[in-house]
This record gives C-alpha cells, structure tokens and sequence, in this order.
C-alpha cells in the first residue's frame, strides 16, 4: 500500500470493480447520469464469466431471450439471438456488442484486478489498490464481481508432477483444446461438467470422469431460434419482463405449479413430470408442483421421476445406478444438459466413482483413485467455485475504522438486501449474498441491482448525503428474514455451494434469498421510496476529529 501510487483517477464519481454483465450496465447507467465512473476488470476484455468459462459446451441454462438486457429497446430489437440457450461464443458477442454499441470501453480498465479496497472515514471516499500498486479513489464503490467468479483450485497432491497439461473449465485457454487422439481426465460432475463432458466424449479417444456427487440434469431440448419466432417474442417483450420481474425466477413463468405433489394421483403426477421433461429446462420437474422445494416426500416424488428418466437413458445398469443421484432435488443447482447421460453409453467414456474411491494424487501418469490408476494425457477440473462470497473476500475489503469484511463476515456474510453492508459506508455488491441473484435470471436482477443502486446514488447527490450506510439493525433484520425463508425449505438440509459446504472451512450459511424475484424487487422498491430505510445517512462525516 505504501508503495502505491495514485492513478489520476481522483475525479471518479463511482469506481466499478468489474466488467461483465453487471459492470457494463452500471457504467451505462452511470454515465447516463452524468456521473464519471470507471470500471477495473481482470480479464483482457468485457464479459466476465462469459470472458472466462470458455470450456467446449458453455451455453447459458436461462434461455436467450431472457437472459438479456431490457434497458435499451433498441439494443433488443438488434440483437438476434440464434438458439433457445445461447452459447458462451453467443453471449461473449453480444456483451461485447454491448460494449462497443455504447462505447464503454473507454472507461474500462482491462488486465487489472483490484486487490484491496479501504474507506476513509474522514473524507468520506473509497481507495482502490490494483495489482499494479496504483491507487483509484471515489466516494461510491460498486463491486460488481459476480458471484461464481473465485475459482476453486486444484490442490491434488502430485498435481504439479503429471506430465501433461491440465486444464480449469472457468480459466479455458481461448485459442481452445484439441482433444482428438487423447485420453483425458474430468474431473468433477456439476452444470460445468455436464455441459462440457458430452462435447470432450466426441473428440477424445477416452474420456474417464471422474464422479464424487451424481447431479439432477433436464434436457435442454436446445435448438434454432426462428427469426419469427423471436421478432413474436420482441414485439411483446415489455409485458414479457413486466411479468418475469414480478416472478420469482426472474424469467416468464407460463404455467405456475397451482397444485401440490400429493393432490393428484400417481399416475397425473407421472403425466405431469413426463410433460415438464418434455418442455426441459431447468424447472422442468422442479416447477411443477407447489412443494418441491419445501416437503420432502413431493420432492421425492420429483426424484424418482429423475431417476427412472436415467435408468431409461443409460443401457448399462450399474452405471445407471451410479448416475442417480440421492439427494433432493433442486436444491444444488438443477442442471440442463444436451446429451449428458448418453455420453455414458459411448464405449470411449467411462464413469469413475470416487465417492468410494477418493483421488488419492495425480502422478505423472494420471489420477490414482484408492481403487486404481488411470493414465490420462490431459486433465480437466470443473470442480466450481468459491461462490457469492469468494470474489467479495479475495479483495482485502476495509470499511469504517478500517473493520475488515473477512472480520465481518466471520461467521457467515452478513448484508442488508444483498446491496448493502453495516459498517461498509458507500458499497455496494451487485447480486451478493443475501440477493436472489444466483436462483433467478442474473441478467434480469443484475438490471435491478443496479437500477436500484443508480437511483440510490442519484438521491444521496440530490440530498447532498456524503455518505450513506446500512444500519447493522437493518443488516440483522435482513439476514434472519433470508434464513427464515431459507428454513421452510429443504435448501438448508443439502449441501451445495449455495450453502458453502463445496469449500472446506467456509461458514455454512445459506446465502441467497429465496423470497424471489418479485417479492425482493417490491421490498427494494419500497425502501427506496421511503428514503433509504434501514440506511443511515449523513451529510458530513459522523467521526469526531
Ligand atoms: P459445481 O456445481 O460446484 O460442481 C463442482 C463439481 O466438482 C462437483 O461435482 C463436485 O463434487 C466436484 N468437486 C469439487 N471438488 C472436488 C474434489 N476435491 N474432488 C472431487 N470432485 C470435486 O461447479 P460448476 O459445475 O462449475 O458449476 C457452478 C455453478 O456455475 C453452477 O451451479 C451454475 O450456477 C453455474 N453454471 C451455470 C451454467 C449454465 O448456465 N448452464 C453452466 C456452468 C455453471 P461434489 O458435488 O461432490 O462436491
């Protein structure tokens, strides 16, 4: 820090720690007003995890039309996208198109990770610190460094001996990899894998993934997307988002579950989950009843259902077996696959259970399970994320009298309605913990995040408020009303990164809201409209001296 040096960026109105999604909407945004913010971004260009996760198969589960931006009807009535699930390539292109359409690279800091942010009470600003040692400062800071951004590491013993090159699906080289003629290692059988999987079977001479934890996945039933189609889909689009804001994933919900499991017989039921299976995606047995989440027979229902949809795919039975999974279902993200379980029936793939045997190293060779060796010319880990909170934690975060959030959020993240935290005066998070962020529509709540933090700025200049804080009251409040909800369903009783327990150590808490979209937007709305409620807001310094 001593060493550091200040950039010139000393007139900035808002500094932005990110430019994917969401920080290329909040310099938009920001700009629109009138403000002078500016991005810094580790990756070489715009994008963020459409930037990274490069992997063969990356598409997005939320279909293409939604999963979009709505502020410019301009932009969306450009933007043709080609299929049902955008592709990575896809949506890389359009968030670049976004970039240059509203030239916002200019105020964009590329190759630049900020390392360590501090407030300073008696002025009243943030300081930034990026990795080159050069300081950034502003009275408002956002950081938009989305939520499955902190990628976990590898840390087999042996990996640094094998001997030939190993890959992370979030870190993809973006010349891209020929697997043809090779044997490879994946690892790991979450969305990741089970999108990438299918597409590296077809090209590797064998393919060995390796399973600790079977996953629920729903056909995708991807496709071309006609041009009729979506002009149909454009010219009703405002009604379309109108009604996917008020909806609890953030996305249209054309047939909300207006029954429980147990309301109908066995055989409807099977009628119901066979006609969600045929629609696909991700809710397709999920949304189709009102308890899934919340009674564990009905969700048992749903698995059963998931099951047998396996059993049917898969020819070899005990691989079948091995494929099912036992928990409940949904409550570690559902994920959407193209081919996922009849990859398994190709004679180059073999599925490798490591929940009865544990990697034990990588050698030079390959991967040693306690069972066998597998001798692999590549390896692949698609082994996730240090979710919601890691990219928060990986900058070295000081608020008001220099508390640190690693000390804050010791037990747990702890935020006032995911935008806010006690003690952090002037910061913000887009989609943290706390936000419905990553069970919904990302593209449709990152656009309210940041709306609601623009307007939020807008009304602290407007007030002359020099400094606007979530009160740790407020905080509290927020964080019992989000695990009060968590409660009533069966999240809580499942282990997945949305809970923390994919990471050895992290804190288990529940981190996002599952109030829903809908229901969360009202609540921001109303505390915007009565004047910040549960901030604090001040127009000088509060610190004596
Ligand atoms: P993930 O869901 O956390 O899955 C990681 C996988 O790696 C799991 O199968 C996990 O097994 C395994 N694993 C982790 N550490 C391991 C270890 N030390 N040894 C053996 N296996 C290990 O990560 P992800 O697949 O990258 O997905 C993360 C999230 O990104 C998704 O849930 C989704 O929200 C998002 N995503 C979305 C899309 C999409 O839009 N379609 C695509 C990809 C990702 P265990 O389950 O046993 O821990």
């Amino acid at each position: 820090m001593a060493a550091a040096r200040q950039t010139g960026d000393t007139d900035l109105d808002v500094v932005v720690v990110g430019a994917g999604f969401s920080g290329l909407y909040l310099l938009h945004r920001l700009r629109e007003l009138g403000l002078r913010a500016r991005s810094y971004e580790r990756g070489g260009d715009v994008g963020g995890t459409w930037y990274w996760n490069r992997y063969p198969g990356a598409r997005c589960d939320v279909e293409s039309i939604d999963y979009a931006y709505a502020f410019s009807p301009e932009l969306l009535r450009d933007w043709v996208w080609t299929e049902r699930y955008a592709s990575q390539p896809e949506i890389l292109r359009y968030l670049e198109h976004v970039a240059d359409r509203f030239d916002l690279r200019r105020d964009i800091v590329f190759r630049t990770a900020i390392t360590a942010a501090s407030y300073d009470d008696a002025a009243n600003v943030w300081t930034l610190v990026t990795d080159a040692g050069e300081l950034v400062t502003a009275p408002v800071c956002v950081m938009a460094v989305g939520s499955l951004s902190s990628v976990k590491r590898p840390d087999f013993p042996g990996l640094d001996t094998f001997a030939g090159p190993w890959y992370h699906t979030a870190e993809w080289p973006h010349q891209g990899v020929d697997f043809t003629g090779r044997r490879v290692g994946f690892v790991g059988t979450g969305s990741t894998a089970i999108q990438s999987v299918p597409q590296i079977a077809r090209q590797a001479e064998r393919l060995y993934v390796f399973q600790r934890t079977a996953n629920y996945s729903m056909p995708a039933h991807n496709g071309p997307l006609r041009r009729e189609e979506l002009a149909a889909v454009i010219a009703g689009y405002p009604e379309r988002r109108r009604a996917a804001e008020q909806s609890e994933p953030g996305i249209p919900v054309p047939w909300p579950a207006t029954r429980a499991a147990f309301d109908v017989d066995e055989e409807e039921r099977r009628r119901v989950f066979e006609a969600g299976w045929a629609i696909g995606g991700i809710g397709a047995l999920t949304g189709r009843f009102t308890d899934i989440f919340s009674d564990e027979e009905a969700n048992r229902t749903a698995q059963e259902f998931a099951r047998s949809k396996i059993r049917a795919i898969v020819h070899d039975p005990a691989v079948a077996e091995l494929l099912s999974p036992r928990h409940f279902i949904g409550m570690k993200r559902t994920c959407v696959d193209t081919g996922y379980y009849e990859t398994f029936n190709r004679p180059n793939v073999e599925l490798v259970d490591i929940r009865s045997a544990p990697i034990q190293e990588i050698t030079p060779r390959g991967i040693r399970t306690a069972a066998a060796e597998y001798d692999v010319d590549a390896i692949v880990f698609a082994i996730g994320f240090d979710a919601m909170t890691g990219a928060l934690l990986d900058i070295d975060i000081r608020g008001a009298g220099g508390r640190s959030l690693h000390e804050h959020w010791a037990g747990g993240p702890r935020t006032y309605l995911g935008l806010a935290i006690a003690g952090f005066p002037n910061l913000f998070t887009v989609t943290g913990p706390g936000s419905p962020g990553v069970l919904s529509n990302m593209a449709l709540s990152i656009e309210q995040h940041v709306d609601w933090i623009a307007d939020c700025v807008t009304w602290m200049r407007e007030h002359g408020v020099e400094r606007l804080e979530a009160t740790p009251e407020a905080e509290a409040d927020w964080v019992e009303h989000v695990n009060e909800l968590a409660d009533e369903t069966l999240y809580t009783r499942s282990e997945s990164w949305y809970i923390g327990s994919n990471i050895p150590g992290k804190p288990r808490v529940f981190m996002p809201y599952v109030g829903g979209c809908g229901r969360y937007r009202r609540r921001c709305d109303d505390v915007a409209a009565t004047g910040y409620a549960g901030f604090t807001a001040s127009r000088r310094n509060p610190v004596p001296g």
